[in-house]
């Protein structure tokens, strides 16, 4: 609860406290903006001692470049026991990587999401489903610490806003998002360049990858239990042919989506030769959640992914088989 919640936030403002804070693996808008958002309201507060982080490598694609990155620092050197750990849109532990064990040393633990299936993990948790993006939960949190929006701080929650709200079009985009969102773009952020930044601008390769990937895709009409699937495999070789980075096909299954005759798409990305991330999305007929969690990841009833072994048949035949039990 919020006053739990703001309770943690006071351990970290103690004088000399060290404070952590740490977004899922792979980071997305919502992740990496909700997380410098947040940081920079904790130093706003007086907070000197402050890092941020996330597992794995520390790249950040350039789409997602955003005002207080420089407070990112590598996870090895993430503080071993911190005074207050904050995790930002992370579902579950798994997605936390290398850096779980601060659920265990931390003195105190703040878990800020908003996924249904979040596990409930860490010692205080902040959790609403029904919030369109951790900014949304981020920033409502820093409202109730009297932390007054700046132009920067708003740039990070305004990005996870926008990135995970698909530019305000998704089923949870309500009043109160385009209230925060309102409040975000009068301290002055230049939404037309964040969102050509972000949404359109692809180097000529990827949309040459696109027209690649999507130029296989299949239509099932009848799977999914009588709903349509379409589905799209994009692998190492499509990468290494047009010459491009992994993170540009996150974009790519907001095309396979459109597809009118079905009401789940699914994209595999390959990240090793038998290794899949893959993304669902459903109109609505389809809990796409539940089928993540069963295989290993999470997400949201309309929005899920998680990491599929094997070869991408195997994986498509798994998912449209969970489907047809769905009914
Ligand atoms: P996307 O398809 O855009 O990568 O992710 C859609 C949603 O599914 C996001 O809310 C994200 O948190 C969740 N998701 C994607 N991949 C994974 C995964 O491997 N594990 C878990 N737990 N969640 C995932
Ligand atoms: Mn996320
Ligand atoms: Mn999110």
């Amino acid at each position: 609860d919020w006053a739990a919640a703001v309770d943690a936030v006071r351990t970290g403002l103690r004088p000399g406290a060290r404070v952590l804070l740490v977004c899922h693996v792979n980071p997305d808008g919502d992740a990496l903006g909700s997380m410098l958002g947040f940081a920079q309201g904790l130093r706003r507060l007086g907070v000197t001692s402050l890092q941020c982080t996330f597992p794995g490598p520390l790249t950040v694609p350039e789409p997602l470049h955003m005002p207080a990155m420089d407070l990112l620092i590598p996870e090895a050197e993430a503080d071993p026991a911190p005074d207050l750990l904050v995790t930002f849109d992370a579902a579950s532990e798994s997605r936390l990587g290398a850096l779980v064990d601060r659920l265990e040393t931390a003195t105190v633990s703040l878990v800020l999401d908003h996924h249904a299936s979040n596990t409930g993990f860490g010692k205080v948790s902040l959790v609403d489903p029904c919030a369109a993006a951790t900014s949304v939960v981020a920033a409502e949190l820093l409202r109730r610490l009297d932390v007054p929006l700046d132009r920067d701080m708003a740039e990070c929650l305004y990005i996870a806003l926008v990135t995970d709200t698909g530019s305000f079009k998704f089923d949870l985009t309500t009043p109160e998002v385009h209230e925060l969102a309102a409040r975000l773009v009068a301290t002055g952020i230049d939404v037309g360049a964040i969102s050509r930044r972000i949404f359109d601008s692809r180097p000529f390769g990827a949309v040459r990858l696109f027209g690649e990937v999507m130029g296989r895709a299949q239509l099932e009409p009848a799977s999914a239990g009588g709903r349509g699937l379409v589905y799209a495999v994009a692998t190492l070789d499509d990468l290494r042919k047009h010459d491009q980075p992994p993170y540009v096909l996150e974009a790519l299954i907001d095309s396979v989506r459109c597809v009118a005759e079905a009401d789940v798409a699914l994209l595999l990305k390959q990240v090793a030769p038998t290794e899949w991330a893959v993304s669902m999305r459903s109109k609505g007929g389809a809990d796409v959640s539940r089928i993540a969690v069963a295989m290993g990841g999470g997400g949201h009833r309309l929005a899920a992914g998680f990491t599929g072994h094997g070869t991408a048949e195997e994986i498509i035949d798994a998912v449209r088989e969970r489907l047809a039990a769905q009914g």
